[in-house]
């Protein structure tokens, strides 16, 4: 409670994604309700404002002209800004789409050639405003949006883990997979937070929760390579998630 007397204020947004952050945030709603006061979820209620917000939550890529708008007044209106969600911190599946084909052409493919859409190409939201915190997944972890929402409300900023997958991994004493089974696992160049969920049950990690810091990307694609995994292949898969096309296209395996 503020010291007005009030509760702080939420807002959840979504830009350019699936809507997978806004499922989440909302089968949780019940948890968090008694702390907050939703301000604005236009996913979830027909009354929204987003004036004087303590915390935004924001889903999705900024993929065209709107989102800009959307994006800047949400960031004008909050004390924090969370990017939720691996299209709003890495740009995702619509980022490494991007470097394929050009926005335009994605939009014929879908619209046909008349569409009046115009779509930028896909970007996380640290490109156009600053983001407080980063919480990727695709989707997110609820434990973890729970304690970064229990974090902001303390004002501090939340501890986010950096370490990849392989850390929960083992902390749960799986087998590897990628050892045992030769899977593709990229558990080792993946942020952790899902608690090693696929590896769990006998899985390969293909990198939902996007890169951890400062993946070993060279090492990655040569253990996979050594494991029979085709360049190609290996460099689609690293790339889907969050690692952008110049960092692959610079990697020492390519040169
Ligand atoms: S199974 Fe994957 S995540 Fe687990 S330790 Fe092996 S490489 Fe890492
Ligand atoms: S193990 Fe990898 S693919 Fe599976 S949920 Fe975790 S980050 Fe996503």
């Amino acid at each position: 409670m503020k010291s007005d007397g009030t509760l702080p204020k939420i807002a959840v947004h979504g830009l350019t994604g699936c809507a997978g952050e806004l499922l989440v945030i909302l089968e949780n709603l019940g948890t968090v309700l008694p702390y907050v006061q939703v301000a604005s979820f236009p996913f979830a209620q027909s009354k929204n404002d987003i004036k004087d917000v303590d915390i935004a939550f924001v889903e999705g890529s900024v993929s065209q002209e709107h989102d800009i708008e959307v994006l800047n007044k949400i960031r004008s209106h909050s004390k924090w800004l969370v990017a939720v969600g691996n299209c709003a911190v890495h740009g995702c599946v619509q980022s490494s789409t991007c470097a394929k084909f050009t926005p335009q052409e994605m939009v014929e493919s879908v619209y046909g050639k008349d569409s009046a859409i115009k779509a930028l190409e896909a970007k996380p939201l640290s490109s156009y405003v600053e983001v407080d915190v980063s919480l990727s997944g695709c989707p997110i972890d609820k434990n973890q949006f729970l304690a970064v929402l229990a974090s902001l409300l303390k004002d501090h900023l939340p501890y986010i883990i950096e370490r990849p997958v392989c850390l929960e991994c083992k902390m749960r004493e799986n087998g590897c997979v990628l050892i045992e089974k030769n899977l593709p696992c990229l558990g080792p160049v993946t942020a952790a937070g899902c608690g090693a969920l696929c590896p769990s049950f006998d899985a390969a990690c293909y990198g939902c929760f996007g890169p951890c810091k400062d993946p070993q990307l060279d090492a990655m694609t040569l253990i996979l390579q050594e494991k029979g995994y085709n360049l190609s292949d290996v460099l689609v898969r690293l790339g889907t998630f969050g690692i952008p096309e110049a960092v692959l296209s610079n990697l020492d395996v390519r040169r």
